[in-house]
């Protein structure tokens, strides 16, 4: 690996400010999911990390599975293209699905997925996405629980990568010179 090549990303969402948000969305869905049958779908690999502080931060019983949806390569533009490279591990008929995504972009995975997920009969469909891009957007996503927006940059840390790398920064950072 060329360790020379790995750039320190801008700083654009603090660690802090990740925390405080990610404590609000889980107070607000614990308020909304009481009595419910709350499934967590993470969306890997991206949610990993906001799926984990969201799930502490959610004062309910819940299940957490995970499928993995892929549409980029190691480029910084999406190509549209979607596959499912992991399916859920079990059936999520007549559960609350509350679907764990990293970030809404163009919007075309979300909209594959909720109408892959509609097929399984879920008693209710819902998406938590840390970030949301809406200058992008091809297809119109409702998110009913967004963290932040954000411009149209290209962001890594927190669960995101590019290239594989950047996972495991503790906020989230701008690499690109912000043309
Ligand atoms: P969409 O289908 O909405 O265009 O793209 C959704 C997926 O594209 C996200 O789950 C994420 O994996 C990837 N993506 C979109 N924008 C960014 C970004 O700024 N940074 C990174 N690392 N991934 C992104």
């Amino acid at each position: 690996m060329d360790r020379d090549a790995i750039k320190t990303p801008q700083v654009m969402l603090s660690q802090a400010q990740l925390t405080n948000r990610v404590a609000e969305l889980g107070a607000e869905i614990t308020r909304d999911y009481a009595a419910k049958d709350l499934v967590l779908v993470g969306v890997l690999k991206g949610s990993f990390m906001f799926m984990a502080d969201l799930a502490r931060a959610i004062d309910l019983p819940l299940r957490c599975d995970f499928l993995g949806l892929s549409s980029y390569g190691s480029s910084t533009k999406s190509t549209g293209v979607v596959a499912f490279t992991k399916d859920l591990s079990g059936p999520v008929e007549g559960r609350d699905v509350l679907i764990i995504e990293d970030i809404v972009d163009t919007g075309l995975t979300m909209a594959y997925l909720l109408k892959n997920l509609q097929t399984r009969k879920p008693a209710s469909t819902r998406i938590a996405s840390l970030l949301s891009k809406p200058a992008r957007r091809q297809v119109e996503i409702d998110v009913d629980y967004l963290g932040f927006t954000i411009e149209d940059r290209f962001v890594v840390g927190y669960g995101l990568d590019f290239d594989g790398l950047y996972r495991n920064l503790p906020y989230i950072g701008t690499i690109d010179d912000g043309d």
